[in-house]
């Protein structure tokens, strides 16, 4: 044994007795709207890839093109000799599609949350006073590692709840070189709830705070033409991933020039870290040009959703407060939650059981995903399925 295992060791078996270890179970294949896992095909209800892009064709052969035309990868950082025309092309077609000025790309949501709104706080601490940063209860992880790296005490507002944040922006005024920002999500990823975001902008420009929303989940599927929740509102940050809706991997901010501009050569998770590869960027410009154009797909999909969450509340289960694709099985305990995830794969249903840390403590749940890629008799299959979990646990 390594001589530093015991600690490791003495950590996972803390995680087993309290069951939140977490086990790396591979898959054999990842389709559209199915897996193989352990020889067995599994419906997949666990997957962000909420129009099924990430096996469409579009996506594929243009990720093939610029891959056969520009090589494995990037060479270089951004700054370095990593910017290409599909770099500028791929960031023309965001801002566009997210109507703001300019975009800019990074390597992935986690590095894009965690190193952008670190730079930004600590741009603003230079302003001569600490930041005030408020956020919501619930943000990602990625949004807390960037308030941790900056060194800012979070000033965190009720989930969901804007009154809330209205008062503690009233209380928390600062002096008038104190830059206030209100970090949150448009779509939260555990409860499927969004933010308002029309409410969102009132308030923030009543207290001149400056406005950080987070769209992983929003993006392709909510908001006209799929373009998120935050589209036509004047936020002053967009940040959201190509790794979910959009099929792909990577991620983006969108907002002013003179942001986008600054960006580039004071955040760390772009100056210091290779550009995204040419196959990956084939795929997010096709995506691009793709989303737009599916306004049917995302009808039925919130159908579908809709439906799903009316055979969890028929079973006398919650769906908290969900109002789209990502709707909560809410149980509670952590061992009642893999015991219901455990019944569904019995019904060829994966339902990944999503436990603390990642959720609150007593607030294990079931996290399904709906996708495009589901056919009806997937969703008959998913709501059978629940059905008859339901009656084990409750
Ligand atoms: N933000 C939110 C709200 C997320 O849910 C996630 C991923 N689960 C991320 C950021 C990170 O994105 P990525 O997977 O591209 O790193």
């Amino acid at each position: 044994m390594a001589r530093f295992d015991p600690i490791f060791q003495t950590a996972l078996d803390h995680m087993a007795d309290t069951h939140t270890r977490r086990v790396l179970r591979p898959v054999q294949h990842v389709g559209a709207a199915t897996v193989i896992r352990g020889g067995r095909e599994l419906i997949n209800f666990s997957s962000n890839d909420y129009l099924g892009l990430s096996h469409h064709p579009a996506l594929g052969a243009r990720a093939a093109e610029w891959l056969q035309q520009d090589g494995t990868g990037a060479g270089a950082s951004r700054l370095v000799t990593g910017t290409s025309p599909r770099h500028m092309q791929v960031e023309a077609r965001l801002a566009s599609f997210k109507g703001c000025e300019a975009a800019v790309l990074l390597s992935s949501g986690w590095q894009a949350n965690a190193s952008v709104l670190a730079a930004l706080l600590r741009l603003a601490a230079g302003q001569g006073a600490p930041p005030l940063v408020f956020t919501d209860r619930l943000n990602h992880a990625s949004l807390h590692q960037g308030c941790m790296a900056a060194g800012v005490r979070q000033i965190r507002f009720r989930h969901n709840d804007l009154e809330h944040l209205d008062s503690l922006l009233d209380r928390h005024a600062g002096d008038e070189r104190t830059m206030r920002v209100i970090v949150t999500e448009s779509v939260f990823s555990m409860d499927g709830d969004r933010t308002d975001i029309a409410q969102l902008t009132a308030i923030a420009r009543r207290h001149g705070a400056f406005t950080y929303v987070d769209e992983a989940h929003a993006t392709g599927v909510l908001g006209q033409q799929g373009r998120g929740l935050c589209a036509g509102h004047d936020i002053d940050l967009v940040m959201g991933t190509f790794s979910k809706a959009l099929g792909g991997f990577g991620a983006y901010v969108a907002g002013s020039r003179a942001l986008c501009d600054w960006l580039a050569n004071a955040c760390s998770g772009f100056v210091f870290t290779t550009a995204p590869p040419p196959a990956v960027l084939g795929a997010m410009d096709a995506a691009l040009e793709l989303v737009p154009t599916l306004n049917e797909v995302r009808a039925r999909l919130s159908r579908n959703a809709a439906h799903i969450r009316h055979v969890i509340q028929a079973c006398g289960l919650s769906s908290g407060p969900s109002t789209t694709h990502i709707i909560p099985i809410m149980i509670g305990e952590a061992a009642q939650a893999l015991a219901f995830a455990g019944h569904m794969e019995t019904h060829g249903i994966l339902a990944t059981a999503i436990r603390p840390p990642t959720v609150p403590p007593n607030g294990s749940r079931i996290r399904l995903a709906l996708s495009a890629a589901h056919t009806d008799s997937m969703i008959d299959q998913l709501a059978h399925a629940i059905t008859r979990a339901a009656r084990v646990i409750t």
